[in-house]
């Protein structure tokens, strides 16, 4: 379970930095450099957690920050610079979850960036898992074995329908239902193409996790 830490600063030094410090505690990290770019990839990445720093080119982290607030719930911890008290006080009323003034100890970024996820509460709760595959809810990002797997958004639907029932038979109804909120014109041919094409991205070698019953439905089979 990776989260992704977007990273938003024009030093590219310590831009790097950071990186290499959070990708060593486990974390995804990607880097933009400044805050038009910035904001085009937390709206396309989606990550768990932004990195903000506050004087940036093009778009600066304030006004960056308030526009995320207005799309996102995702948290922010603000990047400061030494003795601008000012700014970080406006930096949490504009919607920043934390901050912290730079220059820091990498250490202490990873601590602090741990704090906000944990409050943050999102991330580690919403993801399924099912032996080597894995959903964040959050994000509708699928991993297996750590690796992204790209689905279809029914093929998601329907997975995450199965992640919520594990080694329980679902009914093709059953899923139909739950997976495309009743509003799907799905025959039953349907929902035996998508899962066809599931099967096709998540079967390995030996993880072949959805069984079918016959005459019953489907069954997701987890350790
Ligand atoms: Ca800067």
């Amino acid at each position: 379970m990776n989260n992704t830490i977007l990273i938003i600063e024009d030093e590219r030094r310590i831009s790097e930095w950071i990186r290499i410090y959070l990708e060593r505690s486990g974390y995804k990290a990607e880097s933009s450099f400044d805050g038009q770019s910035g904001l085009v990839m937390a709206r396309s990445l989606k990550p768990d957690l932004i990195l903000l720093d506050l004087m940036l080119p093009r778009l600066n982290g304030m006004e960056l920050c308030r526009i995320l607030r207005m799309e996102t719930d995702v948290p922010i911890i603000m990047l400061t610079s030494k003795g601008a008290k000012e700014d970080r006080i406006s930096g949490l009323e504009g919607g920043a979850d934390d901050y912290i003034v730079k220059p820091f100890d990498p250490d202490e970024l990873v601590v602090r960036v741990k704090a906000v996820l944990r409050r943050s509460g999102g991330s580690v709760q919403n993801i399924l898992t099912c032996g080597i595959l894995s959903l964040n809810r959050d994000t509708s990002r699928v991993f297996l074995n750590d690796k992204e797997i790209n689905l279809s958004h029914a093929q998601c639907a329907i997975l995450s329908v199965f992640l919520h029932h594990p080694n329980i038979i679902l009914t093709r109804n059953q899923l139909i239902e739950q997976a495309f909120d009743n509003n799907f014109e799905a025959y039953e041919r349907a929902i035996d193409t998508h899962i066809r094409r599931l099967r096709k991205v998540i079967n390995q070698e030996d993880f072949k996790p959805i069984q079918t019953i016959y005459g019953a439905g489907y069954k997701l089979v987890c350790p």
